[in-house]
């Protein structure tokens, strides 16, 4: 918050605003954060450039109490024409009761409402206490949190904050396709790094990090999904985690977190903690910028997701969001809130856990069927999170890897069954024997008739 003097006739006003999270740290955890100058110093050129909205760097102090304000081109919401929102909600612990929720005349004014670019407070103060609780990081740690359209939205704001077109990054691979185009379109030199059932693969980090050419810029971000990878299915090890911290301590470079599968975690062992947990025991702390999204959990449509990161970080993408769309939606915010506010976090794990064991029984039944149509011409490892499965065909010659294209773009669509080929996902565009298939829709009947069909595709191309 902008520090506050009283004017000569007592009506604060603000006399700078660039020192937004100036909050006090503990001095255990004061003495490993990184300093603001260190984030600001790998801001990209398009960041630093970018300068603050004159109008929405000062919104907030339209809530100081006697202040008249003659700031913002608010609308009158007495010209909406929506008067009232009701809507019925499930119940976290017994989904058969449910309970009709009316949003209050100043609930329903705010979500019709322009709001913070950072998102409406009742939001943000709950993903402070979901981060607290589920990661153990205190709010005043450096950090702070932002609202977005979704995950995605804010990894492209993330991605602009730190990257200059041409920069060498760091990702893993296979990756989630919806993030290489955002390299790919700043000509990035786009490095894969492999993954194995156990997360991203130290060893051929640390040796491509440590034979990297000294005449040219040491990779900046590393981006990965660390639970329920996409496609893949993988959740990183503890051990892995760990190696991958120090490297990005050694190397000087971001971890870009993507998490939204954080809570579709089914698998047998306790989950491991998030790099955002974690690196609040290195010896500096500020390399995790992290991204959760409400899609999985809430709702896909609502397109809401957040992260959290160095507060030079969540400035330049708030700085971003300015010009790009000026906020995140507020209705879309006041559903969220009013769910998760009435649920308060108890209800919110209890309906993440419900909803993960619905997928854990969707991978089941897509195992199952796998095992009966698939198994003598594909392999896989159970994924332990999240909503995919990743298998190889064993459609090469001789033992070696085959392309699995041509069976699943001609073969499989002829038979009337659509999944994806592995290169998808790899942003150097090499040839895969994998595929990935989705297990969140399906019954039992298609699931069993989608596998039989790919089973006819795979032996025609054999
Ligand atoms: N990251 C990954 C790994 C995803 O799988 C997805 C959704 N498919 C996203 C980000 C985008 O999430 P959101 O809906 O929150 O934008």
């Amino acid at each position: 918050m902008s520090p506050l003097v009283t004017h000569s006739d007592g009506i604060p006003v603000a006399v700078e605003t660039t020192k937004e999270f100036a909050t006090p740290v503990a001095n255990d955890i004061a003495s490993k954060l990184l300093p603001d100058e260190y984030f600001r110093a790998r801001l990209s050129a398009v960041s630093k450039n970018r300068t603050t909205d004159g109008i929405r760097s000062v919104l907030h102090l339209e809530q100081t109490p006697g202040l008249i304000s003659l700031l913002a081109g608010k609308p009158h919401s007495s010209t909406f024409p929506i008067t009232s929102l009701t809507f019925t909600l499930r119940d976290p612990i017994d989904p058969s009761i449910e309970t009709p929720i009316h949003l209050t005349q100043a609930e329903l004014d705010e979500g019709l409402q322009y709001g913070p670019t950072t998102g409406i407070a009742p939001l943000t103060e709950w993903v402070y206490g979901l981060q607290k609780a589920a990661h153990g990081r205190d709010k005043g740690e450096g950090w702070s949190v932002t609202i977005g359209n979704g995950a995605q939205d804010l990894i492209y704001k993330a991605v602009t904050a730190l990257v200059n077109p041409g920069d060498a990054i760091l990702t893993e691979a296979p990756v989630y396709a919806g993030v290489p185009p955002m390299f790919q379109t700043m000509l990035c030199d786009v490095h894969e790094v492999e993954t194995d059932a156990d997360g991203i693969d130290t060893s051929s980090l640390r040796a491509l990090l440590e034979s990297w050419p000294t005449d040219k810029p040491k990779p900046k971000v590393l981006y990965t999904v660390p639970y329920g990878c996409n496609p893949t299915g993988m959740t990183a090890t503890l051990e892995r985690r760990l190696e991958v911290l120090q490297l990005a301590r050694e190397h000087d470079f971001f971890i870009l977190e993507d998490d939204p599968y954080h809570y579709l975690y089914y698998g047998s062992h306790p989950r491991p903690p998030s790099y955002f947990a974690l690196e609040k025991d290195q010896p500096e702390i500020g390399r995790v910028v992290r991204f959760d999204s409400l899609s999985k959990v809430l709702s896909s449509g609502l397109r809401l997701g957040f992260a959290s990161a160095p507060n030079v970080i969540i400035k330049a993408m708030n700085d971003h969001t300015m010009v790009s769309n000026l906020q995140p939606n507020s209705l879309a915010q006041i559903l969220a809130v009013s769910v998760l506010t009435r649920w308060g976090y108890d209800g919110f794990f209890k309906h993440t856990e419900r909803v993960s064991q619905f997928y854990k029984a969707k991978r089941d039944v897509f195992e199952a069927a796998m095992r009966r149509h698939l198994s003598d011409v594909a392999e896989w490892t159970s994924p332990e999170a999240g909503m995919f499965m990743w298998f190889k065909l064993l459609t090469g010659e001789n033992g070696a890897d085959g392309d699995s294209n041509e069976v699943i773009r001609t073969k499989a669509l002829e038979r009337g069954v659509l999944a994806l080929p592995g290169t998808v996902f790899f942003p150097n565009k090499r040839t895969s024997a994998y595929v990935r298939a989705s297990f969140s829709q399906l019954g039992e009947q298609d699931v069993d008739e989608a596998l039989r069909r790919l089973r006819v595709a795979i032996l025609d191309s054999r």
